[in-house]
């Protein structure tokens, strides 16, 4: 379990509509700042934090190529998505005091830090929140293999992912009352029952470089907190 182990350096995980508050649509900066306060109380814990963010309360590749888009501009369109999004939280966290850098995939020198790897491991150990955006800079992926690329690359302990559920379940809990939460699941169980933790990319890289996936709620004041003591609910994946 996660009680016997304690966190130096982490990777949350938040998808974009994590963002949106009850908005259908883009970022709901109430919500962004509950949420850059669950990251400090970790923070203040003394722990290195790594985030990625992904972009779909802004766009997503998929639907614009489901509209008539060419994929790969309909891709980089998300990635630019969560670029913004990355902007909104490092906006939230250093209004509570917290340093931190945005680090894109995709070179925007005025707006983010280009991904040099010794670089963003260095902020880590400064005590900056090293926040990843526009993904893995390539088309056809998603911000779950982009969390799972940079936690391995940061050395992460665990990745931490941030849902509206507590956890992983055999069926989808807001649909079925009889749905069941998995406590571990491995991620070859996940990736055979199809499971919608991530996608089958980002559960294949976590399993191939030993990197445990924490599912937890988002919802939950101090959840995020709790989880790194080892309270509350939550899956692991391993
Ligand atoms: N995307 C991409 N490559 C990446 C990461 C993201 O092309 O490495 C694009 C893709 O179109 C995706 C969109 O960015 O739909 C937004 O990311 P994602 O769907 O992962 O966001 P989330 O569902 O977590 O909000």
């Amino acid at each position: 379990t996660l009680s016997k182990r304690t966190f130096d350096r982490v990777l949350l995980k938040i998808s974009g509509e994590a963002l949106m508050g009850d908005q259908g649509y883009g970022l709901h900066p109430p919500t962004v700042q509950r949420i850059a306060r669950e990251v400090q109380s970790v923070y203040d814990l003394g722990v290195e934090i790594c985030m990625v963010i992904g972009g779909g309360n802004i766009f997503r590749g998929l639907q614009g190529s489901a509209q008539g888009m060419e994929r790969t501009t309909a891709d980089y369109m998300g990635m630019l998505a969560t670029v913004m999004n990355a902007l909104a939280m490092q906006s939230a966290l250093e209004e509570l005091g917290i340093h931190t850098r945005v680090i894109s995939a995709i070179t925007m020198n005025e707006v983010a830090e280009p991904y040099i790897r010794r670089r963003a491991v260095r902020h880590l150990e400064k005590k900056r929140v090293c926040i990843f955006a526009a993904g893995t800079g390539n088309p056809y992926f998603t911000t779950d293999t982009a969390a799972t690329l940079r936690a391995s690359e940061m050395d992460c302990q665990a990745i931490f992912k941030g849902t509206k559920v507590d956890g992983v379940y055999d069926k989808d809990p807001t649909k079925h009352d009889d749905a069941k939460r998995y406590e571990k699941i491995t991620y070859d169980e996940v990736l055979q029952k199809h499971l919608g933790v991530m996608d089958a990319s980002a559960i294949a890289l976590a399993r191939d470089n030993d990197l445990p996936i924490v599912v937890f709620s988002l919802d939950e004041p101090g959840g995020f907190k709790g989880i790194l003591a080892g309270e509350g609910t939550y899956t692991i994946v391993r």
